[in-house]
């Protein structure tokens, strides 16, 4: 991975808090109160991506529903859907 300079510099402080630029928020897609972001260590670098929960099942991220905490994706839902249905309960 190559990392590319945001010629972007802000203080830490006393609470070791950053504050992230706007347009870097925005580009991240971090724009609403309380969405998260994962914070990643390489050496001595710090990288920070938008958090988004995986699937349970499968792993992936891509459209997922939240239930209880739970996160699945579509493709799960519809595979628990048709054991469901192959279910002689039903
Ligand atoms: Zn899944």
């Amino acid at each position: 991975m190559e990392y590319r300079s945001t010629g972007m510099i802000r203080p830490i402080d006393k609470m070791g808090r950053v504050v992230i630029p706007k347009e870097m928020r925005e580009y991240l897609g971090l724009t609403e109160d309380g969405d998260k972001f994962e914070i990643y260590l390489e050496g001595k670098t710090i990288l920070l991506r938008k958090f988004q929960p995986k699937c349970i099942f499968c792993g992936e991220f891509a459209d997922s529903i939240e239930l209880n905490d739970i996160v699945v994706c579509k493709n799960c839902v519809d595979k628990l859907r048709e054991i469901k249905e192959q279910s002689p309960e039903g």
